[in-house]
């Protein structure tokens, strides 16, 4: 059995030191304390759980940069939506697989070691379903399989343009399925996923514009027990126009129309009242934050203060991945709450809290619920999936305990991630995942097609 050595290991209830982790068919067998290093363990200074990343979009990772040019009138997400809706028009399943496994790679580099994959790109260019419903399911199951990142799959239902069933745009037919289109892409889902180790499923409806309350009631209940995300309260056009449609906020609208409780995770949740951040936390919902993406998009700031004080879950996703760095989440997090409120470590909960250290629980618990992916942490029976740090790095250097994932998290970010663990395999070391050349030559020839596109 392989075992790994952490001379310093951050367990479910703390920092440890001189602790063995035994691996057997991708779990931890056993934690075991005070240990000393076996003769075959692979030894390394500080180890800690593996990060979820709650809500990605891989595809978008080819137009990172691609949409920071100011446009004729005010640029805002929705002019972005027009750039990610042209770019998106000419990408064939193999440009799907090739881009995610690039967002992939990187994720892992970054030390995520999960993704929760919010897919809604399911046809071809012109609408058409493919002759095999999951044909893009499966190229992102191929992407995730090359780069061993462990998967959550979230179809996404997608049906109309705007609120109260509105005829979806041009620019959207590739997402569109009805109910029984989508009932066959999430039959066809569960034999992607059973394909692939410790791989899960959930459902997406995308959002109150594009769901009428119909289908969201269907497709909540699809999948008794597992996961259900939906992008919600993003910008205030939303809640303008939800309001104009229904007389109710978005948030306030799902938690009366919705049976919203732990299995879902709401995306964003950016626009709330106090009342419904209130409501919202105490139905063990866990908020899909996306800090990055929030800020490149103008979003806006998530209520993180009042969200903590109703003891709200959260976890965070790389969304359109502009960046995929787990410690880079982690810091704009706390960094937009700090500009929103000029004040400082203003999510690290109790005086004397390290913030870095209530980031990464935080993210951690409440990633793995919203991605079904079982117990989190290094524990036996959890998935082994770790990170190790260059302790040698200059954020790093004499630090211990909850000093590192502050030097990590504030500091050095992926510069600092020394080797990732999935399922017990090493996937990266020395910061390099071990396919990173040839996923970035593939990565690269499509991306020369695409621009010339
Ligand atoms: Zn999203």
């Amino acid at each position: 059995m392989p075992s790994v050595f952490l001379a310093e290991a951050l367990l479910p209830d703390g920092w440890a030191p001189n602790v063995r982790l035994v691996i057997e068919g991708g779990l931890i067998a056993d934690v075991q304390l005070g240990a000393a290093a076996g003769p075959n363990d692979q030894g390394h200074a500080v180890g800690f759980p593996g990060l979820p990343n709650l809500h990605s979009h891989a595809f978008q990772r080819g137009m990172a940069g691609l949409s920071e040019v100011r446009g004729p009138a005010a640029d805002s997400f929705w002019t972005w939506r027009e750039v990610m809706y042209r770019f998106l028009s000419a990408m064939t399943p193999d440009d799907v697989e090739a881009v995610t496994a690039q967002a992939y790679v990187e994720m892992l580099e970054g030390g995520f070691t999960r993704v929760g994959e919010f897919h809604y790109l399911h046809h071809a260019p012109n609408g058409r379903p493919y002759a095999e419903p999951s044909e893009m399911a499966q190229r992102v199951a191929a992407a995730a399989a090359a780069s061993g990142i462990g998967l959550t799959l979230l179809p996404v239902f997608y049906a109309h343009g705007g609120f109260g069933g509105l005829p979806p745009a041009p620019g959207q037919r590739r997402f569109v399925n009805g109910l029984d289109g989508f009932a066959r892409l999430l039959d066809a889902s569960r034999g992607v996923v059973s394909g692939l180790p410790g791989a899960t499923l959930g459902v997406a409806p995308h959002s109150l514009r594009a769901v009428t309350p119909e289908e969201l009631a269907a497709v909540a209940g699809l999948l008794p027990g597992g996961p259900v995300h939906i992008h919600v309260a993003e910008q205030t056009r939303e809640v303008e126009d939800c309001l104009a449609w229904s007389g109710a906020r978005p948030v306030a609208w799902l938690l009366d129309h919705a049976p919203v409780d732990g299995r879902w995770c709401p995306i964003h949740a950016t626009h709330m009242t106090p009342d419904e951040t209130a409501r919202l936390a105490a139905t063990g919902a866990v908020a899909g934050l996306c800090p990055t993406t929030e800020a490149n998009l103008g979003d806006g700031i998530f209520p993180g203060v009042d969200w903590l004080g109703a003891k709200g879950g959260y976890g965070v996703g790389t969304d359109s991945n502009v960046s995929t760095d787990a410690a880079g989440e982690l810091r704009q997090l706390e960094y937009a709450q700090r500009l929103g409120q000029r004040g400082r470590n203003l999510l690290a909960g109790e005086a004397g809290g390290s913030t870095g250290r209530a980031l990464f629980d935080a993210a951690l618990a409440g990633g793995a619920a919203a991605l079904g992916a079982g117990p989190a942490g290094l524990r036996a029976g959890a998935t082994a999936d770790f990170l190790t740090l260059r302790t040698s790095h200059p954020n790093l250097v004499h630090r211990g305990g909850d000093r590192l994932l502050d030097g990590w998290i504030f500091g050095a970010g992926r510069g600092a991630v020394d080797g990732v663990w999935v399922r017990g395999r090493r996937l990266v070391v020395d910061g390099r995942h071990v396919s990173r050349d040839a996923v970035a030559v593939r990565y690269a020839e499509t991306m020369r097609r695409l621009i010339a596109a």
